[in-house]
C-alpha cells in the first residue's frame, strides 16, 4: 500500500507528458477562460489623451482660487478646439479632453456662480496620457489565463485578437452495463449513468471542447471500439472499469490499442484506482466509477492537464487555506479528500466536513463547495488545524 503513487508525483508524471497545444488568434470578445499564447501590446496608450476625472472646469492651476470666465465646453468624445488661455475656464465632463493650456479640473461641486472657482493643485482631476498604459506595453503575458479583467483590459488597451492555446479537444466515455441514460427505465441491477455529465460539465468549466461519447457496457470489443473513438481527441477520459475485477476492461482495452499506461493507483481517497495512459499526443486519464471518484480524480489531473496542455503558467490545483470546523480522522495509507461545506468565521474560512463520504454518495457531496485534502498519516487532524482545499 505504502508504495502508491502520490498525488504530487501523479501529477508531475502527468505534466511529463503534456505537449503543449498549437496557437491560434481569438477574438477578445470571444476569449474567456483561454491561455495566452503569445504576449499581447496595447495599441493606444491609455488613456489615449490627459483627460478629465470629473465633471468641472478645466483650468490653468495657477489662475485659481478665483473667477474665470467660460469659454468652451469639451464633452466626452467632443474636445473643445480652442486652447485655454489666462483667466479661462473650459467647461468639462468625465473622461474628456483636457484642453490645451489646461493642467487641472476643478470639480463642479467646488464652483459656484458664474464661475467661481476654489483653488487646485496642477494635475488635480487630470488622469494622464499613458498613466494606466503606455503603447506596447505588454498587457496579458504568456500563460495568463484571460479572466474578465484581462479581457477588459484588452479592449480598452485597443486589442482586437489575442494568441491563445487552441481549446483542448476532450472526449468523455462512461463505461458499465448496468448504466442506463436518465429518462430510461432501469430494470433490475441498474442505476442512472451519471459520471458523463459530471465530467461534460467539469470539462465545459476547464474550456474544453467536449464529446460525450455513447456509453458502453463491460464488452471487450465494445469498449475498444469506443476508446478507439475517444482517443482522437488531445484528451479521452473515460469513467468506471479500471478496478480488479473481471468487468473492468478500460486498461486492458487501451493497452491493445496501443496506449502506454505510465500510472495506476494514486495514493488518494475517494478515487485510487485511476489510471493515466498516453497514445501519440492524446492523454488518458481512467477515472474510477463511482461519481465522487471521478469528481476528485478530474479536479486533481484532469484540470491540471487542461490548462498544462494549454500552457498555463500555473494549472494548479489551486489549493486555499483553511481550517477544519471539526475533527477529522487521517487514513494510514491515502490522502483524502473530504467533501465540506465553507463558511466564514472573523474572516478566514472554516471547512465542515459533510456527513456521507463514500465515493458513491454523489448527492451528499452535491451541497459541499470544498474539497479538503487531508494529508494522509496517523492519528486526526484536531478541530481548527489548517488545511488546504480546493474549490469546487
Ligand atoms: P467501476 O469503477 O466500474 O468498478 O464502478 C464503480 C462504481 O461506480 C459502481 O458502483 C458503478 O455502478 C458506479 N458507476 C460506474 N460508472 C458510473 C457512471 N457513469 N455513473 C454513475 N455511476 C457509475
Ligand atoms: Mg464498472
Amino acid at each position: 500500500m505504502s508504495s502508491l503513487l502520490s498525488i504530487d508525483d501523479a501529477l508531475a508524471l502527468v505534466l511529463e507528458w503534456v505537449q503543449p497545444l498549437a496557437a491560434e488568434d481569438v477574438p477578445v470578445a470571444r476569449a474567456a477562460g483561454r491561455v495566452v499564447a503569445e504576449p499581447a501590446l496595447a495599441v493606444t496608450d491609455l488613456p489615449p489623451f490627459d483627460s478629465s476625472a470629473m465633471d468641472g472646469y478645466a483650468v490653468r492651476a495657477r489662475d485659481t482660487p478665483g473667477p474665470l470666465t467660460v469659454v468652451g465646453h469639451s464633452a466626452a468624445g467632443k474636445p473643445e478646439s480652442r486652447a485655454l488661455g489666462a483667466g479661462e475656464a473650459i467647461a468639462i465632463s468625465t473622461g474628456a479632453v483636457v484642453p490645451e493650456g489646461a493642467d487641472a479640473v476643478v470639480p463642479v461641486e467646488r464652483t459656484s456662480g458664474e464661475v467661481e472657482v476654489e483653488g487646485v493643485r496642477p494635475g488635480e482631476n487630470v488622469r494622464p496620457q499613458g498613466g494606466d498604459a503606455r503603447t506596447g506595453d505588454v498587457i496579458v503575458e504568456r500563460g495568463d489565463v484571460l479572466r474578465p479583467p484581462q479581457l477588459g483590459a484588452l479592449a480598452a488597451a485597443g486589442v482586437v485578437l489575442v494568441r491563445c492555446a487552441r481549446t483542448p479537444r476532450v472526449s468523455v466515455l462512461a463505461t458499465g452495463s448496468e448504466l442506463r441514460a436518465p429518462g430510461e427505465q432501469l430494470a433490475p441491477g441498474e442505476i442512472y449513468e451519471s459520471n458523463s455529465v459530471l465530467l461534460a460539465a467539469q470539462l465545459d468549466s476547464a474550456g474544453a471542447e467536449v464529446t460525450v461519447l455513447h456509453s458502453v457496457g463491460d464488452d471487450e470489443r465494445a469498449t475498444r471500439a469506443a476508446l478507439e473513438r475517444g482517443l482522437d481527441s488531445d484528451v479521452l477520459v473515460t469513467s468506471g472499469g479500471v478496478s480488479v475485477g473481471p468487468h473492468d476492461l478500460v486498461r486492458g482495452a487501451l493497452a491493445e490499442l496501443g496506449a502506454e499506461e505510465v500510472f495506476w493507483r494514486v495514493a488518494v481517497r475517494p478515487g485510487k484506482p485511476i489510471a493515466f495512459a498516453v497514445r501519440g499526443g492524446t492523454l488518458v486519464f481512467g477515472l474510477p466509477g463511482n461519481p465522487v471518484s471521478s469528481l476528485v480524480g478530474f479536479e486533481l489531473f484532469v484540470r491540471p492537464a487542461l490548462l498544462a496542455l494549454q500552457g498555463a503558467r500555473d494549472p494548479g490545483p489551486p489549493y486555499l487555506p483553511g481550517r477544519l470546523g471539526a475533527t477529522l480522522q487521517r487514513n494510514e495509507h491515502r490522502d483524502d479528500l473530504v467533501r465540506a461545506r465553507t463558511r466564514i468565521e472573523d474572516g478566514a474560512v472554516v471547512l465542515e466536513p459533510l456527513t456521507g463520504q463514500e465515493s458513491h454518495m454523489i448527492v451528499r457531496s452535491a451541497t459541499a463547495s470544498a474539497l479538503v485534502l487531508v494529508p494522509r498519516g496517523s492519528g486526526a487532524l484536531a478541530d481548527g488545524a489548517q488545511v488546504s482545499y480546493l474549490r469546487i
